[in-house]
């Protein structure tokens, strides 16, 4: 895609959808174009590196680390204003406060291209605040689906699983002890007790 001036494109959908690999492929494409880009993630997200976006099938790209605070969304504004970025794509983007929702719009108003990748859905079924404002708020919206793991359907949501069993609406945030994981889910195999 040419580069499509001041815009603001949210990738969205369930853990394994591909939004990661797709918001790498869409600024890989405009680096081709001979744009200026750049992509920013959260120090949260040190599943496999701490310089890079990875997705789950190995694909990965070199990115600025922010930490998820106000002053981390200033440091991704910051950045792009003085390396004059033209593209910036944001990962796991539901992780930043929502001071995230205007720094996003205000840079897409002044002509970047802004490409913001993040979860539709909590493991409980619930939207993430950021991702919900920017989802109303996007110039385009690639909503994606995972594979549910259970019957092959499209998924749309995410499980979390505590030893292997799905978690509680009331499981806490961090867990001491117990072994989780999280699968891609459709809505009729999304269980949360
Ligand atoms: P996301 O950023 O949305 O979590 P990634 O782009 O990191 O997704 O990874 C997508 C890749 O995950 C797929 O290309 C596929 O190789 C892998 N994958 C693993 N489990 C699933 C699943 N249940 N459905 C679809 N893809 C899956
Ligand atoms: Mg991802």
């Amino acid at each position: 895609m040419v580069h499509p001036g001041g815009f603001l494109e949210v990738i969205t959908g369930p853990m394994f959808a591909g939004k990661t690999t797709e918001l790498i492929k869409r600024i890989e494409r405009q680096m081709f174009a001979k744009r200026k880009a750049a992509l920013f993630k959260p120090t949260i997200d040190n599943r496999y590196s701490e310089d890079e976006v990875v997705a789950h099938n190995g694909l990965r790209y070199e990115a600025f680390v922010v930490p998820t605070t106000e002053e981390g969304v200033g440091r991704i504004v910051e950045i792009t204003k003085r390396e004059g970025y033209e593209v910036i794509g944001v990962d796991e983007v539901q992780f930043f406060p929502m001071t995230i929702v205007e720094a996003l719009e205000r840079l897409a108003d002044e002509g970047v291209y802004v490409i913001a990748s993040g979860l539709n859905l909590d493991f409980k079924g619930d939207p993430f605040p950021v991702t919900k404002e920017l989802l109303v708020r996007a110039d385009n919206v690639v909503y994606l689906t995972a594979v549910c793991t259970v019957c092959g359907r499209p998924a749309t949501r995410s499980q979390r699983l505590i030893d292997g069993k799905p978690a509680p609406k009331n499981s806490p945030i961090v867990l001491v002890g117990g072994r989780e994981s999280y699968e891609a889910r459709c809505r009729e195999h999304h269980i949360v007790p």
